[in-house]
């Protein structure tokens, strides 16, 4: 199709002189595939439009907030009515407590919530409230899982099944670092052993319920059940990081998905409606330990700001407006993963594809992938390949192997026609190497 990136690699040249890398996110710079990130000028509907003027089906979604597509009508005047009215006041609003009722009545044990600006903050913030709730020190998380980028959960695992946390950056120190547990996903025996061996000093275990940042990789049958059931055995508390899955694997995320109550909650992405938002909520006697409720303390100066408050309601009411909402969402992923495997198989690729509710992913492995381990398996020079013959025939996915996808109520059939027929080039291409 002639797709050209002139002007995006003159932008890219240009804001490296100002920012670190051009960009304000690592995984944007394409660095997992190579090539030039398009810059994008605007966005509607399913569509993306880059500098050069290509245009693109966005199964992004700016990782997930847009589930609505891009500059929905309802969203837009939303914003449009409070921007007038003053962009932050650092005062309560009507608007929170709409946003927090809107939040428990998806998420019934969100009891209390407390608004913040990321998902990172939100599971910073849930750790501490943990920590001083179960006056204990360490914390639990899987290999793969991902949380946000503060010091306590920036760690990957050392050697060995279940291993004390090393740095995942420098400038993460070691002790910090040391705190936090890493083991499988989908392992419950590991996690079983480490309660064992810890139990009495484990605050919390962290868990993304379905996983989305190892590419997609859903728990298995039974999982979340024995991890809910451990962490209670011990006196450990469960947070479900629902930054990613809420609101997209079912409306109540994976909690209503699978029956599972954890005792905290994060949220972020959707909640905003493409503002940055975040949250975290659970239990009252817990969140009631919440400053100035409690003596935890956690802040923010544009926490709750009426602009990303007024986003994330627009969005939640128009997700509930329609009761067929979920079921279409639903709809349209499973086809696109369904069409897409077709396509691999007429090429004799034999890949693993994940669907659940409006989330899909595929990985370059014929092994079946259920943790981290497994997960890299994937062959990523094929997934640059598929990538970048994806891009170039108009279709924009995550740029990474280990990077989930996301369907949008904007998308049309048409699109995900579109988008099976480009995958035919690209796997065609990958099949050839
Ligand atoms: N938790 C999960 C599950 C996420 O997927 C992400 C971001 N992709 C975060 C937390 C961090 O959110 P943010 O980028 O808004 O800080």
């Amino acid at each position: 199709m002639g797709y050209q990136f002139v002007k995006s690699a003159a932008a890219f040249a240009e804001a490296k002189e100002y920012i670190p890398g051009g960009v304000n996110s690592p995984v944007r710079s394409f660095r997992g595939v190579g090539g030039t990130p398009p810059f994008i000028a605007r966005a509607a509907g399913s569509r993306l439009y880059d500098i050069d003027g290509n245009e693109y089906i966005d199964y992004v979604g700016s990782w997930g907030p847009m589930i609505l597509g891009h500059a929905h009508p309802a969203v837009t005047a939303a914003l449009q009515k409070a921007v007038l009215q003053g962009t932050s006041y650092g005062a309560p609003t009507l608007l929170e407590t709409e946003l927090a009722q809107l939040i428990r009545l998806a998420f019934p044990s969100m009891e209390l919530v407390r608004m913040v600006n990321s998902g990172t903050e939100a599971t910073m913030s849930v750790l501490r409230l943990a920590r001083a709730y179960t006056k204990r020190s360490r914390i639990v998380k899987f290999v793969g899982c991902y949380h946000g980028h503060h010091d306590s959960l920036l760690v990957k695992a050392g050697s060995g099944a279940a291993t004390l946390g090393v740095p995942d950056s420098p400038g993460v120190p070691a002790s910090v670092a040391g705190g936090t547990i890493s083991v499988p996903y989908n392992d419950a025996d590991t996690l079983a052993q480490v309660f064992a061996q810890y139990g009495e000093d484990i605050a919390a275990v962290i868990i993304e319920p379905v996983a989305g940042n190892m590419g997609l990789v859903p728990p298995c049958e039974g999982y979340l059940q024995k991890v809910r059931d451990i962490t209670s055995s011990y006196g450990a508390l469960l947070i479900f990081d629902e930054v990613m899955c809420g609101f997209r694997v079912a409306y109540g995320g994976a909690q209503a998905l699978f029956g599972i109550k954890p005792d905290l909650t994060c949220l972020g992405k959707v909640i905003g409606g493409g503002l940055p938002v975040g949250a975290y909520g659970g239990r009252r006697d817990i969140m009631e330990h919440i400053a100035p409720a409690g003596p935890v303390y956690q802040a923010g100066t544009l926490s709750g700001n009426p602009l990303a408050m007024s986003a994330g309601i627009a969005t939640l009411r128009t997700l509930t407006a329609d009761p067929d909402m979920y079921r279409k969402l639903t709809g349209k992923t499973a086809a696109l993963a369904v069409g897409l495997r077709n396509q691999a198989e007429r090429y004799g690729l034999s890949l693993q594809f994940h669907q659940l509710g409006s989330m899909f992913g595929l990985f370059f492995t014929d092994q079946p992938v259920y943790d981290y381990d497994s997960a890299t398996t994937a062959d990523t020079e094929a997934f640059a390949v598929y990538f970048h013959t994806m891009l170039e025939n108009g279709i924009y996915l995550a740029p990474s192997q280990f990077e989930a996808g996301f369907m949008s109520a904007a998308h049309s059939e048409a699109d995900i026609a579109a988008t099976i027929a480009a995958s035919a080039k690209a796997f065609a291409k990958v099949a050839e190497r």
